[in-house]
């Protein structure tokens, strides 16, 4: 214990002191969770004030669990914070079908893992089939109706709709409709003998949702033929550059390369270890973002010397208030790689470096006293991640 307490960072428990700050935690107490948010247990002495919680774990998110995969949501209800952006997690065992749907909010999608086919009908009935991989988006404006179908080896995703009360149990399920139209309503329709209609699911919510189907064959065998042509509602990430910088890459993906992505913007960021996302804000909303591999830290800065410090881990979600000031850091020893989520049609952000590089030197030095060191060192190019 007296070990502990002078150190405050054994590898053992780690403890709430920071220099002569702080004392031991006898408990009771959660370790792991200690271990998982160090910043939190023993903040930074420049974190002050009161801020509202900025952090959200998948691994805290009820689970709905399907035949055919599972999905769980970090909407507005588990992180008040959020009230642009909701997110989903999803899973499709191979073969297994999101059941054709549509909904009031637009949807962003990064693939995790493995591979899916999608399916879209726009309002001009133009039609899209298109297979996603690893790394590959998807984005279907509000009110159009799609699918997404595990294909052999199933996936996992990441879902982002424009609206931080939207919820994945209230989506238009196309075995809901029809349950909730009159039987000779639906004959007239579409020209056949209310017979017809007489196997329609009777499930226990009458919906499907996430249910097992059979993987489809190739791409091209699935293909409808359509005289009004095809349209694409997907961005394949071997279409995307990167910006690299000296301590990792950068990618922006907006409605400029990707028209179908009209109210959602995202970067796709990956830090080298020892290397941090540079400090900055973004000048035109908050911001989502969904941690996929490595550890990070990350400081918010809230004005009225109000800031704090969080931990984020593989599944985790952050947020950023609009215009709040942050950078995010790779405490890992592997790549960190994360995405910053946006409700507007441009990704947009403001570097503290380049700001102060391109406004006269001598107007930066009288604000904070800096050497000339600091001064030669400013950068006038964007550097999205240091080192
Ligand atoms: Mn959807
Ligand atoms: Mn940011």
């Amino acid at each position: 214990m007296q070990v502990l307490e002078e150190s405050g960072k054994s590898d053992e428990v780690p403890q709430p002191i920071r220099g002569i700050k702080g004392a031991p935690d006898k408990g009771p107490r959660n370790v792991m969770l200690d271990r998982q948010n160090p910043d939190i247990l023993s903040p930074p002495a420049s974190d002050h004030g009161t801020l509202p919680n900025l952090k959200f774990s998948f691994s805290m998110a009820h689970n709905r669990l399907q035949d055919g995969g599972w999905a769980r949501q970090v909407t507005q209800r588990e992180l008040p914070a959020a009230t642009t952006i909701a997110g989903v997690n999803m899973c499709l065992k191979p073969g297994g079908i999101r059941e054709l749907h549509w909904h009031k909010e637009a949807e962003w999608a990064y693939m995790l893992s493995g591979s899916a086919r999608l399916s879209g009908v726009d309002q001009n009935g133009q039609n899209f089939l298109d297979d996603v991989g690893p790394g590959d988006m998807w984005n279907f404006p509000a009110g159009i109706p799609h699918s997404i179908q595990g294909l052999e080896h199933g996936c996992e995703f990441l879902l982002a709709f424009d609206n931080g009360n939207f919820s994945e149990d209230s989506t238009f399920l196309i075995s809901d409709f029809f349950n909730c139209i009159p039987k000779e309503v639906l004959a007239k329709n579409f020209g056949v003998a209310e017979s017809d209609f007489s196997n329609l699911p009777t499930d226990v919510d009458r919906t499907r949702y996430i249910f097992q189907g059979e993987v489809p064959g190739p791409l091209s065998s699935d293909k409808v033929a359509n005289p009004l042509g095809e349209r694409s509602f997907s961005y394949h990430i071997s279409d995307l550059p990167a910006i690299k910088t000296s301590g990792g890459t950068a990618r922006i993906i907006d409605s400029t390369r990707f028209p179908a992505a009209s109210t959602i913007a995202a970067a796709i960021v990956e830090v080298e270890p020892g290397g941090m996302r540079e400090i900055h804000w973004h000048p035109n909303n908050e911001e989502w973002q969904y941690y996929i591999e490595g550890t990070a830290r990350m400081t918010v800065f809230a004005a009225e010397h109000n800031a704090r410090t969080f931990d984020f881990s593989p599944g985790d979600v952050g947020l950023v208030p609009f215009a709040y000031g942050h950078y995010v850091e790779n405490t890992s020893e592997v790549p960190l790689r994360y995405l910053e989520i946006f409700k507007s049609p441009r990704f947009q952000d403001v570097s503290l470096n380049q700001w102060m590089a391109l406004i006269p030197p001598e107007l930066v030095r009288q604000h904070l006293n800096l050497s000339n060191n600091l001064i030669r060192a400013l950068q006038k190019v964007k550097q999205p991640v240091v080192k």
